[in-house]
């Protein structure tokens, strides 16, 4: 095992998150394959087993210290990188219908690796999150989607709340600016029809402050959001 087991299970167990000997294995594995690809892909700047740890699994897992997730339910996870937060939170949930996705398609490659190797269920999608928005098999089709290191929190939420069903919630995951961005984020959220109903803040081990945003989705997007990308940067709500 290369992952040190202890330090994952004594941050995630305070708050209520508990792999068992099958799932603490698969994120030891995920890790391996994390750090074999990055040297061919570069796929993070995230590299030794203390820091996959803490600044990927732990950040991620924090989110179900706040959204409890269903069976069956969908999410989406936006930009979803090397996949985080898509497939930890899949590893500790498997009946959930995650889809993975990605403009850049090599990222998706490793992904698909690693839930072939683990033999999880997963969909990956290559694609901008403002063109699926405007697709009728994505647009409001999604219980969650979640977005971590994305883009500042009014672009993100033009990206992730058209994909979001009424009723469901977009999760937001922000560092140390997360709160100046919410207050910035007000007019694109009454835009775009959602709420945040709740925000949760950890001191992550040695790697500072995460905020996680519950932003609910209260009415329908109108259909002219989400805008191409170049609106959206250059005139953000
Ligand atoms: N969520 C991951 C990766 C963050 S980096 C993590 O926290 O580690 C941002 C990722 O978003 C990159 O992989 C980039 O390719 C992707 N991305 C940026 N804009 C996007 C868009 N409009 N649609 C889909 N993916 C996007």
């Amino acid at each position: 095992m290369i992952i040190s087991k202890e330090l994952l299970l004594s941050t995630v167990n305070s708050f209520g998150v508990n792999p068992d000997e099958i799932q603490v294995e698969m994120f030891d594995k995920f890790a391996q394959i994390l750090i074999e690809w990055n040297g061919k892909f570069n796929l993070t700047a995230i590299k030794t087993p203390d820091e996959i740890v803490i600044k990927h699994f732990v950040d991620s897992l924090y989110i179900m210290k706040s959204v409890r997730f269903e069976e069956k339910q969908k999410l989406i996870d936006v930009g979803t990188g090397a996949g985080f937060p898509g497939l930890p939170l899949l590893i500790m949930n498997n009946d959930l219908d995650v889809t993975f996705l990605d403009s850049t398609g090599k990222k998706l490659t490793f992904i698909q690796a690693v839930l072939d190797e683990l033999s999880l269920k997963g969909t990956t999608v290559v694609g901008r999150a403002e063109e699926l928005g405007q697709l009728l098999e994505h647009r409001e089709r999604y219980d969650f989607s979640t977005a971590r290191a994305v883009s500042e929190l009014k672009i993100g939420a033009e990206l992730c709340l058209p994909l979001t069903k009424k009723g469901g919630t977009f999760i937001a995951m922000k560092g140390a600016k997360a709160f100046e961005e919410a207050n910035e984020a007000k007019n694109a959220m009454k835009t775009l029809g959602g709420e945040i109903v709740g925000k949760d803040t950890i001191e992550l081990p040695s790697a500072g402050e995460r905020t996680v945003f519950i932003i609910k989705k209260i009415s329908q997007t109108p259909t002219k959001y989400p805008r191409n990308y170049s609106q959206i940067s250059k005139h953000p709500l």
